[in-house]
């Protein structure tokens, strides 16, 4: 979802580390205190105001998460092997499968194919299995009166109550990221207000409950957003030898006919299609590693969470689901790739079997993880960088 803010994957699994500031509740008191007084005017009523604010306590842990800088950089190839790796293909062709008929629906509706709805599914909520377990009131209501932002969550608050007043959602489920984003697709309140969509027909716009709901509704997100049917979202392209990396950008938009008369190939050597239709160049890992002409729909993908890596992880995992190659035909400039889920589960089982204690094997390289492998790279004499790639988990499968 679009949050200028929204730190990475990484950075949020990291903000438990820091120590959370220690709430000051007289002044969330007066600063609720405050809010209820606008309610009215914001369209929330002062009893569901009441209902919903009345026993909870800040959450300063959302402050520290909204303050958190990364510990660690993550490389796109890292990225990408685990937001794209094969567990979550398949599931996503299951999900095809199982939900065929309202993706075709929702697909004639809003013309979005369905394997690009079924990969922001799968990468924002892992298929409805992650919705994040922060109470979403206390969360905006914390992110209201402390820290940096407090208009725009104040906006967001006061929407998600205007939620839970129009009766959309379950209170007890209205739970998300600590930003604020929920449900299947992870929307933030204001964005629920703007697309929306009640798809099964039961009067409630339920992103929480209703998987059709939450379909249509990021179809529809995407169509807003200007999603072309059936155009590609980019292009692997290949630079010609001598080519001036800073002519690439997003937004540096030029005619594939431009593009063209540069030298530019398809990746596998072939011509681009040629045409006035502009596209910019996107260099994820610099000049050596894979190249893409970027069109509309990526900046569409861009446009529900803003970074490049998020909308090449959407489009490869749709392209994916379509049945294209897991790899690009360009390499990552590296000889330590990166890891799927199933491979970090297993360096941490080695982890935890060599004595380092990582906790549950759940595939998520958190802090506990990382420390833990900067620790055995000290021992081995390498660069404590914390990183589970290739080479790491090879060491680890060998025995003591
Ligand atoms: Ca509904």
């Amino acid at each position: 979802m679009k949050l200028p803010f929204r730190p990475l994957l990484l950075a949020a699994l990291l903000a438990a580390a820091i120590p959370p500031a220690v709430a000051d509740d007289a002044a969330f008191a007066r600063c609720l205190t405050e809010l209820r007084g606008q309610a009215a005017a914001k369209g929330v009523a002062t009893a569901t105001f009441d209902n919903h604010t009345r026993a909870i306590v800040p959450d300063m842990a959302v402050i520290a998460a909204l303050d958190a800088q990364p510990e660690f950089t993550t490389a796109i190839w890292d990225y990408l092997a685990a937001l794209v790796d094969d567990e979550r293909v398949a599931d996503g062709q299951a999900m095809l499968a199982q939900w065929a008929d309202t993706l075709a629906a929702v697909e004639a509706r809003y013309a979005v194919e369905p394997a690009v709805v079924i990969a922001v599914w799968g990468v924002e909520s892992n298929f409805g299995r992650n919705f994040g377990k922060r109470p979403l009131v206390q969360s905006l209501a914390t992110l209201s009166c402390f820290g940096r932002r407090q208009p725009y969550f104040r906006g967001e608050l006061f929407t998600a109550l205007q939620i839970l007043q129009e009766g959309h959602v379950d209170a007890e489920r209205f739970t998300g990221s600590w930003a604020g984003a929920f449900g299947h697709t992870q929307f933030m309140p204001s964005t629920f207000m703007r697309v929306a969509e009640d798809f099964d027909g039961d009067g409630r716009r339920d992103l929480i409950g209703s998987v059709p709901d939450a379909l249509a509704s990021t179809a529809n997100f995407l169509a807003s957003a200007g999603w072309q049917h059936g155009r590609p979202w980019g292009i692997e392209v290949r630079l010609p030898e001598g080519f001036d990396a800073a002519q690439a950008g997003r937004k540096a938009r030029r005619p594939l006919d431009a593009w063209r008369r540069a030298g530019l190939t398809r990746a596998d050597g072939s011509a681009l299609p040629g045409g006035d239709e502009n596209a910019g160049l996107i260099l994820p890992a610099g000049p050596r590693g894979p190249a893409f002409l970027t069109l509309k729909n990526f900046d569409v993908l861009f446009s529900y969470n803003a970074a490049e890596s998020y909308a090449l992880a959407i489009a490869h995992l749709a392209d994916r689901l379509r049945g294209g190659p897991a790899a690009f035909h360009t390499a990552w400039p590296t000889d330590d790739p990166g890891l799927s889920r199933a491979e970090r589960r297993e360096v941490q089982q080695l982890l935890n079997a060599r004595g380092y204690d990582v906790g549950e094997a759940d595939g998520v390289l958190g802090t506990r993880t990382r420390r833990a492998i900067a620790e055995l790279q000290r021992e081995l004499g390498r660069e404590p960088d914390g990183r589970a790639g290739r080479h790491l988990l090879d060491y680890l499968r060998r025995p003591e």
